[in-house]
This record gives structure tokens, C-alpha cells and sequence, in this order.
């Protein structure tokens, strides 16, 4: 499954949204300007969702909660100004970051749209290319925004909870200033803040009283600063406060001490309050569990002692899955609910399992302890302070799994969660935090990738898995610009005839060290990394250049089907691409045939036809790939200007077989028929599965029961050889 995807954040079906990828509402009843603006956001890394008037932007608003909208002003149903006025009323809508766009650069409509509630205006055209680094921007501001307001609040509670007071003493004269904090602290009157430095030794605690007069002038006499520490008689009756007192000379020109200058701070609450203020930076404030700064110090000291004492230690990553779904169903209370329920179940689980620890692991200091810790959204870490064997790490991840997994109680609500752990060890895994942490995180999404509600420990394999694709891609990038991909042509034939009609065009990865590499291992890699784009652009050109070369040369007039991924449509300029080949090639634009999966419609059907429209446009032929295998719905297909369904090699694989697919095949072939459109059956092996195709009146045939994927040479000496297939006497 690739995390891209934007299925995978749809709220209906409950995934969650991958990490890190901040998504963008696209709001422009312009379809040209969503496709356009699409590519560019998506190759900077952004989710995009997208709405083409005001009520479907609230709509898909208040199903993904984007980070960022960008709002067409003028759009049929419900204009831009509308609809943010609706996001601003909900309540994820109060600061996301809204950007307008709008044709209409008059002084009115941009003042409209800031009062309604824009953050930015963008004036058409949209310089698509700005366009990322302008969202990328209103983000970082918006963080910014987010961190001032939080950490504002924190330096209210920090000031509130430090009780500090300042005083001046003038010592010629002997007056003392204090401030208002100080009158509260001794209990004088908080209109009078002056009187003589006496009246403050007066509330010493009688023991000291006398010390503490003497150190303040033997500091006064050496003219140096000094700190105290020593109990007053407080505001209250017998309210003993320990106080600290700090103080500063002021030396004139002749050396002489003229002045103190000091603070007096109450440290009975201080001590209690560096407890609340550690906990405001080391605690998650909706489960009491220690946030990530913690779990950082706890993991150094288990890095300490079990270097020290030779032991080894676990990381647990977990994950909820569907926690995002609770949020989004049930509002944000019932998710931080959920929140403070699954963290005591992680407490239960590690305090009944203390025992497992190691044989260091005795009750004092020497030995690291156990730690849950929340470190963001949906995700935990156990830290499992000592353990004998990884066998205890996967036993308290199978106890996680279980406790986590029974059902909650939420707004009387029940509720279902499941969670996905990885596991990392030391010093297997990793000898420093940064490390651990990492391949316990990879080892997570491990799991997640062998489905949901289970655990997986990391190992070398992973690591060399991504590595190894790493390295896959560095080199795909090279054979394109090396010339180490070819092409193979797979002859197609008329059912009736026999003859060889076309060929379909397959890529092939020459490479110079591992040998030929399948399209299924290096195509999906090239589609998320991009590369198809140049990939794609090459089969086009070299393809269409060879059928016109046959055709000049006298071989045949044969068609090429190419395969083309959705990639090349949303983010490439396929049709520019295509009408340049056509073009340089000189073929006849019917002899191209474009191969397209349903995936293609995924996401956004209208977009699909608009872009099956224009391909039309240039004459092309266009075939459904692997059809009946997707997320095909035959109501939709009438309404698609295409002209070939190509049955996938699946149905026709045990054709001869199963009675099933045999019903499928015919079904698909009478369907396409009436709507008018040919049928393609690939991947025929056998003769059986050729005489059922005939019998239901397939159109054009392909697969290795005439002929394997040829090189061009291989096709030319195939065709001269008159290589016919076995065509059955009779109609066919
Ligand atoms: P596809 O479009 O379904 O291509 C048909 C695949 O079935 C080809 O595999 C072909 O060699 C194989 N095949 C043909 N006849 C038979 C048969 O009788 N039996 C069996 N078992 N297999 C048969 P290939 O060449 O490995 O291609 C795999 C997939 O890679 C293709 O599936 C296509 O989706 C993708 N692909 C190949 N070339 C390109 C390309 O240039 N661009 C893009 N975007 N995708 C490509
Ligand atoms: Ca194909
Ligand atoms: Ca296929």
C-alpha cells in the first residue's frame, strides 16, 4: 500500500492519515486549475483533497480537517467568501490557514476576503510553481503562530507560580524600597513599601535573626554580593515561609558600598513549583504520562546503566489504529478520553509485568525503570528499562496488543482500537537513543504493513529492505538517463483473422550487474519516486518511433499499446507528451493505443473523463487495463469515452476451469459489446482458454500460447516467419 495514497486518508473508512504529510484542500470549480495546481503541491510533499464549489469544500473540510485551504473566490452553489465564513464557524476551522485565489484583483474583494476570514490572497493566474513554497510558508507561520500562543501561556504560569520580590537599600540613609511582592511575603502594609532594612531583619526567624543581620553587613563593609537562605514569619499566623535572598552592591567611585540591590523570593511554593513547571515541560497534559522530553532523559539513563551493567533494554513503538476516527466521529474530548484510557491500560499492563525485568533490575536507582510515554498524537513508547531476553519485549507487546485492544467506553459510546507495535532492542538494534528509536518507529510501520493489531521486531532484513530500495531508485534514475531500458512488443491478434493487429510495448530494466529487472519490481518504484514521468515520456517516443519504422520498412501497419500509470496524468503533462510523440513519429494517432488501469478513477471520476476527453482529442485509442480487477463500476463505463475493456490475465487464467469466470468473461464481453467497445483478453496460455474466448466473441487476443514479449528483432523475424497462431477453421 503506498502511503500516498489518498485513499488512505479518508475519514469514512477510517485510516488514518500517514505522519508528517500535511494535506491542502484545493477549492476551484476550475477544473484545469486543480489538476494543475495538484502536481506541484503533491511533489512538495502535500496530501491534496479537492472540492469544486463551496458546499462540497465544507463538505471535504469537515471529513479531513486539512491543514491548509486554498479557496477559488467565485464558484457556482456557494462562492469562496461563504464557505469560509462556514469553515471559520466549525470547530477545526478557527485557525487553519485559508489562501484565496480569485481573478478579481479590485481593492473590495480582497478586503472581503479578509474579513471573512482569509489568512493570504493569491490574485490569478497562479504561478503554480510559487504556488508549494507559498503554502509551505502560511504553514510555517501558522506553526509559529501555534508555539507563541502555547508557550505565552506557560511563561503566565511560570511568573504566577515564581513569587518573587525586589528591594533597594539605601544604606547612608538606612530606607529600604520594596516591591508590592515583598509587602506580601513579610505581611506589611501594601500601601507603605518602604521603612528601614531593620523592619525586614525583624521578621526573621528569632535563631537567625542575628546571622543574618551580620552577613548582610559584612557584605555591605566588603562590598560583595551574597545569597541567604533563612525563615520569616509570614502574612499569617504561624505561616513560616522560607525565603532566599539575593543581593548586589552599588560601588560609587571611591569603593564605598552605597547601596544593596537584591531580590527576595518565597521558596516554600518554589520548591513545589519547579516540581509544576518540570512537569508542564516533561509530562503530557492530557494522560499525565511523560511526553518525549522525558522519555529522551529515561532513555539515556537505560543507555547508561545498561552499558554499564551489561544488560539489555526494549523501546516499544505503538500506534492506534482508527484512533484518528474516534477523534473525527466523537470530537476531541471523547479522543482525549480515549487517550487517558488507553495510557492506563499501558500502566496496568507494565506495572503486572515488573516482574519480567532482568535480575538487575532490583527496586533502587542503579537499575532503569520502565516508562510509558505519550510522544505525539496517537503514539506511545514503552521503554522496557531492563529486560534477559527479546522474548520479554514481544510478551509484553503481545500484553499491550490484548489489554489495548478490549473495548472502551467512550461518551457511552463503545469504541474498538487496536495497536501497532515495533519493537527495537539494545544494543541489537542500536547503541545510541536516536537510533532505537528510529528502527523501533520502522519496525512499527512494518507491522502496520502486515496489517493492523500486531507487533513486529526490527531487524537487518527491514533495514536492508529500504536500503536496497534506496539504493533502487538511485539506479533506476541512472538506467533511464543510461539507455538500460528497452522495450518488448507482445503481438496482439484479431480473434477472426489471425492476424497480428498491434503489439503492446513492455519495459524492460537491463541491469548491467543483477540482469533483467521485472517491470512489476521497478514500475511501482518509479511511480512513487517520480521517475515514471521520464520513464513514461521514453516508452512513448521509442515505441511510436519502431511501429512507424515497421510501417516505413514495409513489416506492417501493426498499433502499439503502451502502458501509462494515473501518476503520469495528475502529475506529469502526458498529453502534451503524447501529442509530441505522434507528432515526431509521424504515426497515425489511431494506431497509439493507451493503456489505463480503473485506478485512474479513483479518487475523482469527473477529473478522469475530463482527461480520457482530451486524450480523445488527439485521436489515440484508449484501452482499460487489468479491467474488471479494480474498483471498476459498470455504471460509469458508459459514460467514458473509451474504446477497448482488456480482460485481466486473472479471469482468464482458470477460464477453462471455473464455470466462474468463464460467467465473468462472458458477462464483461456481452456488456462491452452493446456500449459499443472492443474486448481484450491477455495472458492466454493454452489452447482451452483460446476456445472459450473464441466461443464468447473476444476481439483481440494476446499471451504466451502465440508468443512471449519479443524484442524488435525478434518481432521482425516473427512476423517474416509468418509465425501465424492457431486459428480453428470455422467463424469464430
Ligand atoms: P500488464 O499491462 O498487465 O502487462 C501484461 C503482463 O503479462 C506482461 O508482464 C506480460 O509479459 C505478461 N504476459 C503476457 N502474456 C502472458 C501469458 O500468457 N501468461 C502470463 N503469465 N503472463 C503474460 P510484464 O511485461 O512483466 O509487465 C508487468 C506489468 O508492468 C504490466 O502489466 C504493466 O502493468 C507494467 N508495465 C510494463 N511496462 C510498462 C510501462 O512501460 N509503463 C507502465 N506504466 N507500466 C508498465
Ligand atoms: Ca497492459
Ligand atoms: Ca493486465
Amino acid at each position: 500500500m503506498r502511503a500516498g495514497s489518498l485513499s488512505s486518508i479518508d475519514a469514512t473508512t477510517g485510516e488514518s492519515r500517514p505522519r508528517g504529510k500535511p494535506v491542502v484542500l484545493l477549492v476551484d470549480d476550475d477544473i484545469a486549475s486543480l489538476m494543475m495546481a495538484e502536481g506541484p503541491l503533491e511533489d512538495a510533499g502535500f496530501q491534496v483533497v479537492q472540492a469544486v464549489d463551496g458546499v462540497e469544500a465544507v463538505d471535504q473540510f469537515n471529513r479531513h480537517h486539512p491543514d491548509l485551504v486554498i479557496m477559488d473566490a467565485v464558484m457556482p452553489n456557494m462562492d469562496g467568501f461563504e464557505a469560509i465564513r462556514e469553515i471559520r464557524k466549525t470547530n477545526f476551522g478557527h485557525h487553519v490557514p485559508i489562501l484565496m485565489t480569485t481573478g478579481l484583483d479590485d481593492l473590495e474583494s480582497i478586503t472581503r476576503a479578509y474579513d471573512e476570514g482569509a489568512t493570504d490572497f493569491l490574485t490569478k493566474p497562479i504561478n503554480f510553481f510559487i504556488l508549494p513554497y507559498r503554502v509551505q510558508y502560511m504553514l510555517r507561520s501558522k506553526e509559529t503562530a501555534d508555539e507563541l500562543r502555547s508557550s505565552q501561556a506557560r511563561l503566565d504560569n511560570a511568573q504566577r507560580i515564581a513569587r518573587l520580590g525586589h528591594w533597594e537599600w539605601d544604606i547612608g540613609s538606612d530606607t529600604a524600597n520594596w516591591s508590592l511582592e515583598v509587602a506580601r511575603m513579610f505581611g506589611f502594609d501594601k500601601r507603605l513599601l518602604y521603612g528601614s532594612m531593620e523592619s525586614l531583619f525583624s521578621k526573621v526567624d528569632a535563631n537567625k535573626r542575628q546571622e543574618i543581620r551580620m552577613d548582610t553587613e559584612q557584605a555591605v563593609e566588603a562590598g560583595k554580593p551574597i545569597t541567604l537562605e533563612f525563615n520569616i514569619q509570614g502574612e499569617l499566623e504561624n505561616d513560616l515561609r522560607s525565603v532566599r535572598l539575593e543581593a548586589e552592591p552599588k560601588i560609587d567611585s571611591e569603593g564605598n558600598c552605597t547601596h544593596m540591590l537584591g531580590t527576595i523570593q518565597d521558596i516554600t511554593e518554589s520548591a513545589h513549583a519547579q516540581k509544576q513547571i518540570h512537569d508542564l515541560a516533561y509530562y503530557d497534559l492530557v494522560t499525565g504520562l511523560p511526553n518525549r522530553a522525558q522519555l529522551r532523559e529515561n532513555l539515556a539513563q537505560a543507555l547508561r546503566l545498561s552499558e554499564r551493567q551489561d544488560n539489555q533494554f526494549a523501546l516499544l513503538f505503538l500506534d492506534l489504529d482508527h484512533f484518528k476516527q474516534v477523534n473525527d466521529t466523537l470530537g476531541h474530548d471523547a479522543g482525549d478520553d480515549l487517550l487517558v484510557q488507553v495510557s492506563q491500560r499501558l500502566s496496568g499492563v507494565l506495572r503486572d509485568s515488573d516482574t519480567l525485568s532482568g535480575p538487575n533490575n532490583h527496586d533502587d536507582d542503579s537499575a532503569s525503570k520502565n516508562t510509558v510515554a505519550r510522544i505525539g498524537g496517537d503514539e506511545f513508547v514503552v521503554l522496557l528499562g531492563s529486560i534477559n531476553r527479546a522474548e520479554d519485549a514481544a510478551r509484553v507487546a503481545e500484553r499491550i496488543a490484548e489489554s489495548t485492544s478490549a473495548p472502551y467506553t467512550i461518551s457511552d459510546v463503545e469504541v474498538a482500537v487496536t495497536t501497532t507495535i515495533g519493537i527495537s532492542v539494545y544494543p541489537t538494534d542500536g547503541r545510541d537513543s536516536e537510533t532505537l528509536m528510529k528502527h523501533a518507529d520502522v519496525a512499527m510501520y512494518h507491522a502496520k504493513e502486515n496489517g493492523r493489531n500486531g507487533y513486529q521486531f526490527y531487524s537487518t532484513d527491514i533495514h536492508e529492505h529500504a536500503l536496497s530500495r534506496f539504493s533502487m531508485e538511485r539506479e533506476l534514475k541512472l538506467a533511464i538517463e543510461d539507455n538500460q531500458l528497452s522495450l518488448l512488443y507482445q503481438p496482439k491478434l484479431d480473434m477472426v483473422t489471425g492476424e497480428t493487429i498491434g503489439v503492446e510495448a513492455l519495459a524492460r530494466w537491463n541491469h548491467p550487474e543483477r540482469g533483467p529487472i521485472s517491470p512489476t519490481d521497478f514500475i511501482p518504484l518509479a511511480e512513487e519516486t517520480g521517475l515514471i514521468m521520464p520513464l513514461g515520456k521514453w516508452v512513448l517516443e521509442e515505441s511510436t518511433r519502431q511501429v512507424q519504422k515497421w510501417k516505413d520498412q514495409g513489416l506492417g501497419t501493426f498499433s502499439v499499446a503502451i502502458n501509462c500509470s494515473p501518476v503520469q496524468f495528475t502529475r506529469g503533462n502526458m498529453i502534451a507528451d503524447i501529442d509530441e510523440a505522434l507528432k515526431a513519429s509521424q504515426i497515425d494517432p489511431n494506431l497509439l493505443e493507451i493503456e489505463l488501469t480503473e485506478n485512474l478513477f479513483l479518487h475523482n471520476i469527473e477529473n478522469g473523463i475530463q482527461l480520457l476527453n482530451s486524450l480523445k482529442g488527439l485521436g489515440v485509442q484508449i484501452a482499460i487495463d487489468d479491467f474488471a480487477t479494480g474498483v471498476s463500476s459498470l455504471s460509469y463505463l458508459k459514460r467514458l469515452p473509451v474504446d477497448k475493456l482488456k480482460i485481466d490475465r486473472a479471469f482468464v487464467e482458470e477460464l477453462h476451469v471455473d464455470k466462474g469466470d468463464e460467467a465473468i468473461v462472458s458477462a464483461i464481453v456481452t456488456l462491452g459489446h452493446r456500449l459499443g467497445l472492443k474486448i481484450v483478453a491477455e495472458g492466454v496460455e493454452l489452447e482451452e482458454q483460446y476456445d472459450i474466448l473464441r466461443k464468447l466473441k473476444c476481439n483481440e487476443i494476446q499471451g504466451y500460447y502465440f508468443s512471449y514479449p519479443l524484442s524488435s528483432d525478434d518481432f521482425e523475424q516473427w512476423v517474416h516467419d509468418q509465425h501465424r497462431p492457431l486459428v480453428k477453421t470455422g467463424t469464430a
